[in-house]
């Protein structure tokens, strides 16, 4: 069996851009009219590549708006091959949901990605949640959604990032062996609708599959160290006592973990200290 993991977002959706940006908002009336189309879309280019290359058993999680009942992606349009990560209302539980795939899945590929907080030229930029995250660091790794998910599937060939072409510098500092996938860039207002990009997201992930061969996992060696630190106007509260291994400081805090997997817990821990100031 031939298993891939498809993990999505939607800000770096095809077809959604700053002047359509209520598009994202799940659970509203344009979110359900044109913005699910928009990632459906994405994510039924890579899965049809997918089958079509030979992958039999496809793995998805729909992390955009993690917390939020309804999937963004409408999965009952997606091939019969495709399930999703059985999680708590789409909650970050990665230990959870690295714990339902394969021990050696034949690849990774995010679709949907942005950029992180702070990257010029992108199409909603932030990390995990901006504000109040500034930047998020795992062992000197720059990462924000897409780190969160390859560093939770450690050791898996990371194979392809699909989104915002301003994305594609944490998927390459992750792994430069990916093939990337923009379909949108602001950087030169290419803002093509989805119907355009399909065939350029199939074309592309076809190459990722045939050239899995070359591609490499991210393998990161313990202990884990991890931080966190917070955009202006928002603070830890450093007198909280912490149960965990690190420090607490005004606007960073640093821990450190046995597993990647832990130290995401952590990190919704940590992000329990932090209030507007
Ligand atoms: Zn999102």
């Amino acid at each position: 069996m031939k298993q891939l993991i498809v993990v999505a977002d939607m800000e770096g959706a095809s077809g959604i851009f700053e002047h359509n940006k209520s598009w994202l908002y799940n659970g509203t009336q344009d979110w359900r009219e044109y913005g699910r189309e928009c990632i459906t879309f994405d994510a039924l280019a890579v899965c049809w590549a997918a089958v079509d290359f030979g992958i039999d058993d496809i793995l998805l999680y729909d992390a955009h708006y993690a917390g939020n009942t309804e999937f963004n992606i409408q999965a009952e349009k997606l091939p019969l091959c495709v399930r999703v990560f059985d999680v708590k209302d789409r909650c970050f539980d990665w230990r959870r949901i690295r714990g339902q795939a394969a021990q050696h899945p034949f690849g990774l590929i995010t679709v949907g990605q942005h950029a992180r907080e702070g990257t010029p030229d992108a199409y909603f930029p932030h990390t995990i949640q901006s504000p109040p995250i500034k930047n998020f660091f795992c062992n000197g790794l720059h990462i924000a959604e897409i780190g969160s998910a390859v560093l939770s599937f450690s050791g898996v060939p990371y194979l392809a990032n699909v989104g915002c072409k301003a994305s594609m510098a944490e998927a390459l500092e992750l792994s430069d062996k990916i093939v990337t996938i923009p379909v949108k860039d602001k950087a030169k207002g290419w803002e093509p609708s989805h119907f355009e990009t399909y065939q350029i997201i199939y074309d592309g992930v076809t190459k990722a599959l045939e050239w899995a061969d070359a591609a490499t996992g991210v393998n990161l060696e313990p202990p884990f160290h991890f931080s966190m630190e917070l955009c202006d106007g928002y603070a830890f509260d450093t007198g909280a006592d912490i149960s965990w291994k690190g420090s607490v400081g005004v606007t960073v805090a640093k821990w450190e973990a046995p597993s990647v997997e832990i130290g995401l817990e952590l990190f919704s821990c940590v992000r329990g200290l932090l209030r507007k100031i």
